[in-house]
């Protein structure tokens, strides 16, 4: 009899990637207590990242994931790097001052290159491709966007954005949908699953114990460390990061005002028979909108779309209403068929900029992405270890930034979102 295809059950829909890849390898959950430097919890880029890291400098480590590795965003995202943090540079230059700004977008450009450095030094094949192209849906904003590239290249030193109006944009997008947009010669896309599937393998070769389907219901203080209730037993550490980003629910109740769980939705079309159709240079495309639209073509030639958010209601049907926005951009492919329709959890702040807390000593969250993890979950994972390490903090840079609590405590919140959220995408349709 042949085994269920297996599905998340944080996550809705079997994603694109799951079939992408040979069978998930398997880890055994916790049976019994069990005690290490340093206890992560959850497994996705943040914590095998820094897991991986930890093991490999010698610190005994042990990560506890409630259900499968990658089940939460980082097996099932969009696969896009972006460049620098969720907000352009100069949105932030004016709280935080053209230094601060410039370092952190310097640390952004570091996670990209440690992406990079890591899939090849671990002989990861993550299908890696180049280019993005970030275009607008208002014609109304392309100033702003030519100055973006103005300002990147002057202040930050980042000469890889180039403008292109309408008529230069269509062919790179096979589309006329778009009123213009930058190409960023400097960035990459990739197939997450096959990444986190690596990096887990990487993180277990250097010694880390990796326990799925172990749910950690508590953390608790003691003495010298911490101590974490999970159902078949009990895990002391001197030191636990919380990697749970939009999944971790109370655990923690600072992270929990801090991090909002979102959802997002994306499909996989059947490979498109025309493939040089769709974007023939291979970019990534993210557009302007305030719920974002973000597509590229898989290494089977299939187009991988993501646009639909929810914030308050249930999954629903994923594939129509993404098929209707891929049907908006490419008129051809209206009546393309679809093999998967997937979601996910994405975790997001009242800024937009990543959390990263100390909430007491030894206890360290990193989340709050904001929909721009992929480079970044991984290397902040790795700048974890290197300062549990006894290395540089490199992750104040970020602590300082004092990412406020959501309002309305975790009660009232989602429908303030909700109403927010509400508002904004009926602006991208107006
Ligand atoms: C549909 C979608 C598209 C996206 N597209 C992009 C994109 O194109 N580019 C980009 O940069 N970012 C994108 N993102 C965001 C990106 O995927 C995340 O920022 C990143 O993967 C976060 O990684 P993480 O390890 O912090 O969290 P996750 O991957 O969510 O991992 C958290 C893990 O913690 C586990 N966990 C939670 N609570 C517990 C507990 N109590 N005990 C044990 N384990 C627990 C969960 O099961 C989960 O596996 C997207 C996200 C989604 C959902």
């Amino acid at each position: 009899m042949s085994e269920r295809p297996y599905q998340s059950p944080i996550s809705p829909g079997r994603s694109y990637y799951e079939d992408s890849v040979a069978a998930r390898p398997r880890h055994p959950p916790l049976q019994g207590d069990a005690s290490a430097d340093v206890a992560i919890i959850g497994g996705g880029f943040t914590g095998l990242s820094a897991a991986v890291h930890l093991a490999r400098a010698g610190v005994s480590t042990i990560l506890l994931e409630a259900h499968r590795l990658g089940d939460g965003a980082s097996g099932r995202n969009g696969g896009q790097f972006g460049t620098g943090n969720r907000l352009w540079p100069e949105e932030i230059e004016p709280q935080i001052g053209l230094e601060r700004s410039r370092l952190l977008f310097a640390l952004a450009q570091e996670a990209k290159q440690h992406v990079l450095d890591f899939a090849a030094e671990h002989a990861i094949e993550a299908d890696i491709a180049a280019g993005q192209l970030s275009v607008i849906h208002r014609r109304r904003f392309a100033d702003d966007y030519r100055r973006h590239a103005d300002r990147m290249a002057e202040a930050y030193d980042y000469p890889h954005l180039s403008w292109h109006a309408p008529s230069g944009l269509a062919p790179l997008l096979g589309s006329t949908a778009y009123h213009g947009g930058l190409r960023d010669a400097g960035t990459y896309h990739l197939n997450p699953l096959k990444l986190l599937i690596g990096t887990a393998r990487a993180a277990q070769a250097a010694g880390a114990r990796l326990h799925e389907d172990t749910h950690v219901d508590r953390i608790r203080r003691t003495g010298s460390g911490f101590a974490l209730d999970t159902p078949h037993g009990i895990v002391t550490a001197s030191r636990v990061l919380m990697a749970t980003n939009a999944h971790g629910g109370t655990l923690d109740a600072a992270a929990a005002a801090h991090i909002m769980p979102i959802r997002s939705y994306m499909v996989a079309t059947q490979p498109l028979d025309d493939p040089q159709s769709v974007l023939p240079g291979g970019e990534a495309v993210d557009d302007s909108r305030f719920v974002v639209r973000y597509f590229r073509k898989s290494a089977d030639g299939r187009l991988l779309f993501g646009g639909r958010e929810a914030y308050m209601s249930g999954d629903g049907d994923i594939a129509g209403p993404i098929l209707r926005q891929i049907a908006e951009i490419y008129p051809h492919l209206a009546a393309t068929g679809v093999t998967h329709a997937w979601g996910g959890s994405v975790g997001i702040t009242m800024t937009r900029m990543p959390y990263v807390a100390v909430p007491q000593p030894g206890l360290t969250v990193l989340g709050g992405f904001s929909g721009h993890g992929v480079m970044l979950s991984n290397y902040f994972g790795r700048l974890y270890a290197q300062a549990v390490c006894g290395g540089e903090d490199r992750l104040l840079a970020y602590r300082d930034l004092r990412v406020p609590a959501f309002p309305g405590g975790r009660r009232f919140r989602n429908p303030l979102l909700f109403l927010a959220m509400s508002w904004f995408s009926l602006r991208d349709r107006l």
